[in-house]
């Protein structure tokens, strides 16, 4: 039981990786309050051991700092929330940077800021920041603004580390490959042609296949576990080669 008596904040935790990072981490016996803005998708949760809910839109800074009030004192905090736009620079619009933006990297501003304090108070934690390998690890096609927004999320994330490795919190970033999740399956029906899509997604794979939410699950689960206690500011790169 690698997180026993660890206590964790996950957003975004109602499908894909976020809800794999949930059953994962209490199947290593935590204790994670699952939150996501979605309160059908959280209903998933409902009578699974370790977890509780909580509706929350990490880009509304009052609602968070709320739930960092009430939830109090916490080990782990796992900023999953994030969204995929489609384009290049020239197809990007403001709207959809601004949305980007406040989504993918000012709600971990806040979320940082409202937990952060409790675990400094308590000599320490692990963040976890969900970037991508489009970030600035590699430009990949059509994916300007978002790989511009997970950029964003590194430079937070060794930010962050720099700042609080002298009082016991560390922050690291995931920078995941191409990985099955219900907003996967959107954007590839989004294309018009579902199978031509996913045949092209798969084959861009070095190792011919997609990743899945469990194999970045684990990874979440070792950078929230003392196991990882000397990693800190770091880009983990989990894209299948
Ligand atoms: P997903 O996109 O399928 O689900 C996202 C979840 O976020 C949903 O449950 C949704 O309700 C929730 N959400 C949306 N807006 C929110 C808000 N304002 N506040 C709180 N919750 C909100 O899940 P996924 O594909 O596993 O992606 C999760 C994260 O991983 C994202 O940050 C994404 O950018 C990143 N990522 C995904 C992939 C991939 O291929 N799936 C690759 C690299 C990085």
């Amino acid at each position: 039981m690698r997180l026993k008596d660890k206590k964790v904040v996950i957003s975004a935790a109602g499908q894909g990786i976020g809800k794999a990072s949930v059953l994962a981490m209490v199947g290593e016996g935590a204790s994670v309050v699952a939150t996501d803005i979605n309160a059908d998708a959280l209903k998933v949760f409902d009578g699974v051991d370790g977890v509780s809910t909580r509706v929350l839109d990490v880009t509304d800074s009052s609602a968070v700092a709320t739930a960092a009030s009430d939830i109090g004192a916490i080990d782990v905090l796992f900023n999953c929330a994030g969204f995929v736009h489609h384009g290049s620079i020239l197809e990007a619009t403001e709207e959809e940077w601004d949305f980007a933006f406040n989504l993918n990297v000012k709600s971990m501003f806040h979320t940082i800021r409202a937990f952060l304090p409790s675990m400094l108070d308590s000599g320490g934690g692990s963040i976890i920041n969900m970037s991508s390998l489009a970030s600035s690890s590699k430009g990949v096609p059509v994916r300007c603004i978002y790989g511009a927004s997970k950029a964003a999320v590194v430079g937070l994330t060794k930010s962050v580390a720099a700042d609080y490795v002298s009082q016991g919190v560390r922050c690291n970033a995931i920078c995941p490959g191409t990985v099955e999740s219900p907003s996967l399956e959107d954007r590839m029906r989004a294309l018009g042609d579902y199978d031509k899509a996913r045949a092209a997604f798969i084959e861009r794979q070095p190792m011919k296949r997609l990743g899945t939410a469990e194999e970045i699950a684990a990874l979440v689960v070792y950078l929230s576990s003392d196991e990882s206690a000397y990693t800190t500011g770091q880009t983990h790169l989990i894209d299948g080669g």
